[in-house]
C-alpha cells in the first residue's frame, strides 16, 4: 500500500522535532503535528525559560557579592514583567528556528491536534494523512493531586507566565521542578516555602547532596518544610490562599506552586483506535527498540516515562529514525551514566550511582568528599560551601559516580561524564592535572577516603 508518509510524528518537541529532522535527512517523506508550540515542552515551559529564570534569580547574590570586591551599587530592583516579556521575546525566536529546522530538512509540518485514526491514519485539523510507521511524542504534562482548592494552585506552565511576582509562595514538592523554582522565586525577593511530603527532598539524588543542599537552601532563608502535605486551598477575601496542611497547621500564600510530577499528554489521541497499550504507570508501554503494542506505531520521550529529559528524548529520537531508515547506523540508547543537572541555587550536578546505588548493588565502595568555600566568596561574607563526591569501586578503582553542589556543577559534571562513560579510574582522576585555580580541580585532587 503506498502511504502519504514514510513516518509521521505526532508532537514537535524534543524528541519528535529530533526524529522528524533526522528521518527526512535519511531521505524518508516525514510530516510532524504540533497542537501548541513548537519546541515542545524543554523550548517553551520547560528547560530554557526555566533556566533564563535562573539567571536572573542569580543576579541577588551576584549584586550582595559584588561589594567585597570593591563596587557600590544602588538601590537594586527587579522587574518581574521585564524579565518575563524578554524570555517571551527569546522563546518566540527559538520558536521560528524550530520552525526553519523542520521546513528546511523538509519536514511536512501541520499545525493542529493529531488523533489517530487506525495504526496507519492519523487525523489533523479535519485532513486524514497515512503513514507507513507513527510515532508519538506527544511529552507529559504536570500533575496536581485531587486536594479541595486546587484550582487555586498553579502548575510550572502558568509559572512562566505570571503577570507578577508574588510576594509570598509555597512550592508543593520535591523533585526537580520543586527545587528550581524555589530557588527562583527565592531569589527574585518572593517569600517562598518550600513543601514536601518526605524526610527529605531529591528522592534518588546522592545523600550526601540531598543534605548539602538543604543546608545551603536554609543558609539562604528559604523556609523548608519536610514532612509536609497540603489537605486543602481556600481563597481569601484578599485574593491570598489560606493552605491547611494535613497536620492541621495553616499557611497564608499569594501563590501555591504544585510541582509533584508530570503525567504523559494522552488526551483525545485516539490511542483506543490502536492496539498500543499502557504500562501499570499510564505511559506508553515500548519494547528496547520503542515499539508499542501496534507494530506500526512508536513512542519516545516523556509519554514513555522512562529518563524525562530533553538530552534523553533527543537520543531517543535519533535512534528511531536511524533504526527505521539507516539500519546500518543504528545504536540503542545507552540508559546508563545519563549526567544531569538541577539548577537549584547553588546548583546540583551528577553522573553515575549515588552512594546509595553502589552500595544496594553489592560494590564495595570508596567515598571520596570534599567540601570548601569557594574562592569567589572569600572576599565576601556570603557562607555558602560546594560539595564534591566521588563513589569509586575498591576492587576495580573505577569512579561509579560524581557528584557536585556548587557553582556550575553542570557544566562541571558534563566534562567528566565523558570520562565515566569511558571508564576512568580513580587513578586516571588522580594523574590528571587540574586546572588552576578553579572549583573543579578539586574533582582530581581528592586523595583520602572519608569512609568505605
Ligand atoms: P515535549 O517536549 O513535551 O513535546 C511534546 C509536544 O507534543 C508538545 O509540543 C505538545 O504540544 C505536542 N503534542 C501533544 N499532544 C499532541 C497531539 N495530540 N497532536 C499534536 N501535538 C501534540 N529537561 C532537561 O533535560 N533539562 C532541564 O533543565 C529541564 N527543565 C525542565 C523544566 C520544566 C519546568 C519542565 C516541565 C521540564 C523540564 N525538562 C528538562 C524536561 C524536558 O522538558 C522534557 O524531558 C522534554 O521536553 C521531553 O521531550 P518530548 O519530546 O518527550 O516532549
Ligand atoms: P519529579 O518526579 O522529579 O518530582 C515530583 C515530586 O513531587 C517528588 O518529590 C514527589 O515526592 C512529589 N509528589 C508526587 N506526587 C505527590 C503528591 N500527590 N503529593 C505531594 N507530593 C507529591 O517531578 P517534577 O514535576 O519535579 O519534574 C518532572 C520531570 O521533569 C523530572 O523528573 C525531570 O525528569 C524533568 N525535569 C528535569 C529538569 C532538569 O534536568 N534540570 C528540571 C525540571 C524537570 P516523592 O519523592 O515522595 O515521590
Amino acid at each position: 500500500m503506498a502511504y502519504d508518509f514514510d513516518l509521521y510524528v505526532i508532537g514537535a518537541g524534543s524528541g519528535g522535532v529530533r526524529s522528524a529532522r533526522f528521518a527526512a535527512g535519511f531521505g524518508a517523506k516525514v510530516a510532524v503535528a504540533e497542537s501548541r508550540y513548537l519546541g515542545g515542552t524543554c523550548v517553551n515551559v520547560g528547560c530554557v525559560p526555566k533556566k533564563l529564570l535562573v539567571y536572573g534569580a542569580h543576579f541577588a547574590e551576584d549584586f550582595e557579592q559584588a561589594q567585597g570586591f570593591g563596587w557600590t551599587l544602588g538601590d537594586a530592583s527587579f522587574d518581574w514583567p521585564t524579565l518575563i516579556a524578554n524570555k517571551d521575546r527569546e522563546i518566540h525566536r527559538l520558536n521560528g528556528i524550530y520552525r526553519n529546522l523542520l521546513v528546511n530538512s523538509g519536514v511536512t509540518l501541520h499545525e493542529g491536534h493529531a488523533k489517530l485514526i487506525d495504526p496507519h491514519q492519523v487525523e489533523v485539523n479535519g485532513q486524514r494523512y497515512t503513514a507507513k510507521h507513527i510515532l508519538i511524542a506527544t511529552g507529559g504534562w504536570p500533575q496536581i493531586p485531587d486536594i479541595p482548592g486546587r484550582e487555586h494552585a498553579i502548575s510550572s506552565n502558568e509559572a512562566f507566565f505570571l503577570k507578577e511576582l508574588p510576594k509570598r509562595v509555597l512550592v508543593v514538592g520535591g523533585g526537580y521542578i520543586a527545587v528550581e523554582f524555589a530557588g527562583i522565586f527565592h531569589g527574585l525577593g518572593a517569600d517562598t516555602t518550600l513543601l514536601y511530603r518526605g524526610e527529605l527532598f531529591l528522592r534518588g539524588f546522592d545523600g550526601a547532596v540531598r543534605k548539602h543542599l538543604q543546608e545551603e537552601l536554609t543558609k539562604r532563608g528559604m523556609n523548608l518544610q519536610f514532612n509536609s502535605d497540603i489537605k486543602r486551598i481556600d481563597k481569601q477575601a484578599d485574593g491570598s490562599l489560606n493552605v491547611t496542611l494535613k497536620d492541621g497547621r495553616e499557611l497564608v500564600a499569594d501563590c501555591v506552586f504544585y510541582a509533584t510530577g508530570r503525567r504523559p499528554m494522552l488526551d483525545n489521541l485516539g490511542l483506543e483506535n490502536t492496539g498500543v497499550k499502557l504500562d501499570e504507570r499510564g505511559f506508553v508501554e515500548v519494547d528496547e527498540q520503542y515499539q508499542s503494542a501496534e507494530p506500526s506505531i512508536l513512542a519516545i520521550g516523556d509519554v514513555i516515562g522512562r529518563v524525562q529529559l530533553t538530552p534523553v528524548a533527543l537520543a531517543e529520537g535519533m535512534a528511531v529514525a536511524r533504526r527505521l531508515f539507516k539500519p546500518e547506523q543504528y545504536r540503542p540508547v545507552d540508559y546508563r551514566m545519563i549526567p544531569t543537572a538541577v539548577f537549584s541555587l547553588p546548583n546540583i550536578g551528577t553522573v553515575g550511582l549515588t552512594e546509595e546505588q553502589a552500595r544496594e548493588e553489592g560494590y564495595e565502595v570508596q567515598i571520596f568528599e570534599s567540601r570548601f568555600r569557594p574562592m569567589k566568596l572569600t572576599l565576601t561574607e556570603c557562607q555558602e560551601r560546594t560539595l564534591m563526591k566521588l563513589v569509586v569501586d575498591a576492587k576495580t578503582d573505577k569512579v561509579l559516580g560524581c557528584h557536585m553542589v556548587g557553582p556550575e556543577a553542570g557544566e562541571i559534571v558534563q566534562g567528566l561524564a565523558i570520562a565515566l562513560k569511558a571508564g576512568a579510574t580513580k587513578r586516571d582522576f588522580d594523574e590528571t592535572i587540574g586546572v588552576h585555580p578553579t572549583a573543579a580541580e578539586e574533582f582530581v585532587t581528592m586523595r583520602t577516603p572519608v569512609g568505605a
